[in-house]
């Protein structure tokens, strides 16, 4: 079981921990039987953020982990944790 803490609204919506919103994530659904970098490869960070915390978009991303507003992020900069 991969982790996935979001929250949904009663028509199946996933709810944005950070604005409220409710949307349906730009990837789909994702397979529960894949990691989602193996799903995704070439999705961008907050597209598989939908899909794990539920945060809506690149500036929920960035006010939730607390930087800047639209501060860049390279996720080729980051290693997976391999
Ligand atoms: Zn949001």
């Amino acid at each position: 079981m991969y982790m996935d803490s979001r929250n949904f609204d009663p028509s199946g919506k996933t709810i944005c921990p950070e604005c409220g919103e409710a949307f349906f994530p730009v990837l789909g659904e994702r397979d529960q039987t894949l990691k989602i970098q193996d799903q995704y490869p070439n999705a961008a960070l907050w597209e598989r953020e939908q899909l794990i915390t539920g945060l809506c978009s690149q500036k929920c991303w960035n006010d939730h982990i607390g930087i800047g507003e639209y501060e860049e992020y390279d996720p080729d900069e980051t290693p997976d944790g391999e």
